[in-house]
């Protein structure tokens, strides 16, 4: 892991490409995948980039998030740009695992000038949390806490790769965003859904399933079903095989998310 410098881009509001309802004049948050391997054919004309990695850019009212950077600072930084969200923006930066494709952008982020608050897993090597302490703020985290309103981390889950994956509730139930899932995807929403209440809306992200057999596939389904998990957006590391085989399942529920995907929901805060 490496911190690289590119220079900043340009500004304004993304517009989401998938439903959810929002209530109107509400607190809203709005996903929109920056950085991914697969291309979002919905996602229109846009010349997006795809890269090994994932990037997912959230923001409320309130605070915009940016969790996992990518794998490389050009792609993070041309997306942005085409999905004219603007890096200076950004309030904290969460950062999954310890992966150069998840890790790869932050040096060109914090090179743009922005200072956000990175919440790293307390895991990370000791020289890396170091560097992005000499530039920004960083929080080592071990058990789940609040990032924002209506925003959480997982904490660390996982015994061998560590990982953490960001919780939002919604209106429609907490939406899970998951970098590769190293722990096992339904461990990472297992962690979230007893840290918090509520049923959940959406797991996205990288479900790490490529080379998976069909029975740890079909068991992963299960366990989402009893987790009551409504919708599922598979990306990144999830493979060509399980997002099939989730797509066979989920039907119209399981959205082949990539690069450009977005979708906005009501925020539900405690206020
Ligand atoms: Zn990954
Ligand atoms: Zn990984």
């Amino acid at each position: 892991m490496r911190l690289e410098t590119v220079s900043p881009t340009s500004t304004s509001t993304p517009q989401p490409t998938s439903e959810p309802t929002p209530t109107e004049g509400a607190k809203t948050v709005t996903f929109t995948i920056v950085c991914d391997n697969n291309p979002y054919a919905p996602a229109g004309p846009k010349t997006l980039r795809t890269s090994w990695g994932f990037a997912c850019w959230v923001e409320t009212q309130e605070m915009t998030v940016l969790f996992d950077t990518g794998g490389d600072g050009a792609t993070l930084m041309h997306n942005m740009s085409e999905l004219g969200l603007d890096p200076l923006t950004i309030d904290a930066v969460v950062l999954s695992h310890a992966h150069g494709d998840h890790t790869g952008g932050l040096g060109a982020l914090l090179g743009t000038g922005v200072k956000p608050t990175v919440y790293a897993p307390a895991s990370f090597p000791g020289s890396y949390i170091r560097d992005v302490r000499a530039r920004t703020e960083l929080v080592e985290v071990t058990d789940p806490m609040v990032v924002g309103p209506g925003m959480y981390t997982t904490g660390e889950v996982g015994a061998g790769i560590i990982e953490q994956a960001l919780a939002v509730q919604t209106r429609d139930g907490l939406v899970v965003v998951t970098g590769c899932a190293h722990p096992g995807v339904d461990q990472m929403v297992r962690r979230a859904s007893e840290y918090l209440d509520g049923e959940i809306a959406l797991v996205v992200g990288g479900f790490h399933l490529g080379g998976a057999s069909y029975g740890r596939i079909q068991g992963i389904i299960a366990d989402f079903r009893e987790l009551g998990v409504e919708k599922v957006g598979p990306c990144h590391c999830t493979g060509d095989v399980a997002r099939r085989l989730f797509k066979e399942e989920f039907g119209d529920d399981c959205i082949l998310a990539g690069v450009g995907w977005s979708a906005q929901y009501g925020l539900r805060t405690s206020e």
